[in-house]
């Protein structure tokens, strides 16, 4: 397994000292797996706490489809031969489906009881109602729906992460056709266990503990990480070590899984981040052709001006850009892991 960086030095006279000649570098990381590289960037600011939110959640929270009792209300109900009861209800955790769906078998699952919920502030059962809630969904679509085999339960947290409502959500998606992630992913897994006679994500833990740099900690059932090649500003990957795809896992997988989400949150929010996109992907029965894993990539708008972090270069290149090593995102989220599971 190869970690290949390549550094770039851009040479000129620096108008920001003295025009001295400046070498600046530019750190091309090609990702083990996909080929595809990411690029670290010189780029020295600080993101600056986040702004309050609490008078959008006022506004908001006015017409929330997603507040009780709203919810029971005003969201659609699933047919009578999806869901018999018309939703799903578990704790805090209420799933119907998606009015403006993205597949045949699109919900969501609104997760807190609150409206507003800061991104260090998530309890940890909310989030396990959520999960829990969302692979009962995707557990009765795949056994109605055999050939749905590409499993997802995704989040927008945040108007800054495509977020549309702010009501804490997740989004489930059960769909015979896969995103361009699942399918190049199925394929790659697939390649790589042909030519070594290993499964990726085991090699890449061994590969990442020995060397550890991007190594965040082993929970009960997960290993957490930061990618080499991250896919955004910062990238957590959460590698399910047993495996089991999630509509077949045991509860404590997934609380396992909502701690380290959380843990994870925490940090961000202690790096001024207030949003984030997750992803977690699972296969229905066969989890060696498609291991179940999540991945959490924080959003921000970028000082002075509030600018997109997503530009050209990810937009059209599908190259990410970062001016965060995932090195120290690794470090920085190891203490506080260390500090809520032990170790
Ligand atoms: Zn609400």
């Amino acid at each position: 397994m190869e970690f290949r960086s390549v550094i770039k030095n851009a040479v000129f006279y620096d108008p920001f000292n003295n025009f001295q000649k400046t070498q600046r570098p530019t750190d091309i990381r090609v990702d083990p797996l996909t080929g595809r590289s990411s690029r670290i960037i010189y780029f020295p600011i600080t993101l600056p706490p986040p702004a309050d939110q609490s008078r959008l959640a006022e506004v908001t929270k006015q017409f929330c489809p997603f507040c009780r009792p709203a919810v029971f209300e005003k969201t659609p109900r699933f047919p009578e031969e999806i869901i018999k009861e018309g939703r799903l209800t578990r704790g805090s955790a209420v799933v119907f489906p998606n009015a403006f769906p993205y597949d045949a078998h699109s919900a969501v699952a609104a997760v807190t009881e609150g409206h507003y919920v800061k991104m260090d502030a998530f309890d940890v059962r909310e989030l396990e109602d959520g999960l829990l809630a969302g692979c009962e969904y995707l557990r009765r679509v795949n056994a109605l729906y055999p050939q749905c085999v590409h499993l997802s339960i995704n989040m927008n947290y945040m108007p800054t992460a495509g977020g549309s409502i702010l009501h804490p959500h997740m989004q489930l998606i059960a769909g015979d056709l896969p995103t361009n992630y699942q399918r190049e992913h199925a394929g790659l897994f697939l390649e790589y266990r042909k030519a070594h006679g290993t499964d990726y994500f085991s090699d890449l833990i061994d590969q990442e503990e020995r060397r550890g740099q991007r190594f965040i900690a082993r929970t009960k059932n997960i290993v957490w990480l930061c990618s080499f090649a991250p896919l955004g500003i910062a990238e957590f990957l959460a590698i399910f070590e047993d495996a089991t795809p999630i509509i077949q896992t045991d509860e404590s997988v997934i609380q396992d899984f909502s701690l380290g989400m959380a843990t994870v949150l925490r940090y961000l929010a202690s790096m001024n981040f207030a949003s984030f996109n997750m992803a977690l992907f699972s296969a229905p029965t066969d989890s060696r052709a498609f291991p179940t894993h999540a991945r959490i990539v924080p959003r921000t708008l970028l000082p002075p001006v509030g600018a997109s972090d997503v530009n050209y270069l990810e937009m059209l290149h599908h190259e990410v850009l970062t001016i965060i090593k995932p090195e120290e995102s690794a470090k920085g989220a190891a203490t506080l892991f260390k500090g809520v599971f032990g170790g």
